[in-house]
């Protein structure tokens, strides 16, 4: 069932442009994904709903643009040169390749393959690290090059600039530093979908407090994140869940993590992780950068590094949590009907308007005369290359909530056919009231 839905979700994603492989033309490149024209409007509103939750909506969160390349010593300074790999071994029967920590441990060192089941001797197969920073060139020549790499996380962006911000914005603690950008792993396991990627994009607010105050945020914002998820994304609330991270799991700048994870297809998963990450960062970049990092607090009179608590979300990981949530696969009328049941306002198009028949001008002239009128104010599309049925099922399937048909009879009593996507109940609406009804029916947060 699970690698069904799988298959069935990709499937959907290439045949009505959500996403696509990437380089596709030239046979794609492992675990590199393009976002088609669909993707790229449903990845845009999770991103519009959490910049306006958390930059928008606040007054003590504010945004930053950092940039991807980043010198060598912002990563040594980090641990991420020395410290950031996966432990990776071989299965002796069927050669595939996983991460030590995602297999399942038999006893001692023996661990089950992902794939074959065959048992993995640890001892034997003896795993290897394998560094997952990204590395570029910065000089114009080969023989002497200059090393800068892709940052691994948006975070470090918003450390080098803690002091930048605070000095520009006069801010008081708690203060968060919101970002949303790419970040770059040399991931090896491949083969997840948008799950784990070389390239993604993460949505990432470290937030500074005293360390007196770090356990009550680190609580706070792992309530506030899970809620997030049902209330602005509409996730099912049993397809989500929290754990908590034992000691010998934490990354090495953590004191405390939560991972709010999700059913994927494929099980569950982590979708964000919640990190109380002290003052290693802070710390860390004014030993090695030597410039001043600490703050002062003048309620107080005391100076100290303040300790960090961060909401760490994948974009790429939320858009699939959404499609899995929403994609249905149902019986009607003896036929298979896929629907993608988003929240309303986040799917790609709130509606879509057809003319029942596109040889009649005044019903074409009408048609789109309705679009025009909804397109100022909603996403909408108007569409007439098919017949009507194949139009619904379309439409079904990237998740837009109303269609509108406009038919002969709209010419004589001004109503049109709204066609609701879940309950697929359909009444007559007054051409004037459309909008009205649409607005009333899709709030857009
Ligand atoms: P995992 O254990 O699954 O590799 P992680 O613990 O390394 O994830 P974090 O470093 O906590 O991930 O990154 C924060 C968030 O960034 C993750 O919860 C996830 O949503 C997203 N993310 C991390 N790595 C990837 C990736 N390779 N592809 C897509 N999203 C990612």
């Amino acid at each position: 069932m699970s690698q069904e839905k799988l298959t069935q979700i990709i499937s959907l994603c290439k045949r009505r442009g959500f996403i696509f492989a990437g380089s596709e033309i030239y046979g794609g490149l492992s675990s590199v994904w393009d976002y088609g024209p669909l993707g790229v409007r449903l990845k845009k509103r999770i991103k519009d709903i959490w910049w306006k939750e958390y930059v928008e909506k606040r007054s003590d969160i504010v945004g930053l643009d950092s940039s991807i390349i980043m010198r060598d010593q912002v990563f040594m300074a980090s641990g991420h040169l020395q410290g950031f790999t996966d432990s990776l071994v071989d299965c002796p029967n069927c050669k595939k390749r996983f991460r030590v920590d995602k297999l399942e441990n038999v006893k001692g060192n023996i661990y089950s393959c992902l794939d074959c089941k065959q048992e993995i001797d640890i001892e034997k197969n003896k795993p290897r690290k394998f560094n997952l920073m990204l590395k570029t060139n910065m000089s114009a020549t080969e023989d002497d090059p200059n090393y800068a790499y892709l940052r691994p996380e948006t975070a470090q962006g918003i450390f080098v600039n803690f002091a930048n911000v605070l000095n520009t914005t006069s801010k008081k603690l708690p203060l968060g530093i919101a970002q949303i950008g790419k970040a770059f792993r040399n991931e090896v396991t491949t083969g997840s979908f948008v799950f784990r990627m070389k390239e993604f994009e993460q949505m990432e607010i470290e937030y500074f407090v005293s360390p007196e105050e770090a356990k009550k945020f680190y609580e706070y914002w792992v309530e506030e994140r899970y809620n997030f998820y049902i209330k602005r994304i509409g996730l099912k609330k049993e397809n989500l869940k929290l754990r908590e991270h034992t000691g010998d799991e934490l990354a090495h700048y953590a004191k405390a993590c939560t991972d709010i994870e999700f059913k994927f297809p494929f099980g569950w998963s982590e979708l964000e992780g919640i990190a109380n990450r002290g003052d290693f960062d802070l710390s860390e970049h004014a030993r090695v950068s030597k410039k001043e990092l600490s703050y002062f607090d003048s309620a107080s009179g005391k100076r100290f590094v303040p300790y960090v608590i961060e909401p760490s979300a994948g974009v790429d990981r939320t858009f699939f949590a959404c499609l899995s949530d929403a994609f249905c696969s149902e019986e009607v009328k003896g036929k298979t009907r896929i629907v993608l049941k988003l929240k309303p306002d986040l799917a790609p198009y709130s509606a879509a308007v057809f003319p029942l028949l596109k040889n009649k001008p005044e019903v074409v002239k009408l048609a789109k005369s309705i679009f025009c009128d909804i397109k100022d104010e909603l996403p909408a599309l108007y569409a007439d290359t098919a017949g009507i049925g194949k139009l619904y099922r379309r439409q079904d399937e990237i998740g837009t909530p109303f269609c509108i048909t406009v038919d002969v009879e709209s010419l004589n009593d001004g109503k049109v056919t709204i066609r609701d996507r879940d309950s697929m109940e359909q009444e007559r609406v007054d051409t004037t009231k459309v909008k009205e009804f649409l607005k009333q029916r899709i709030k857009f947060y």
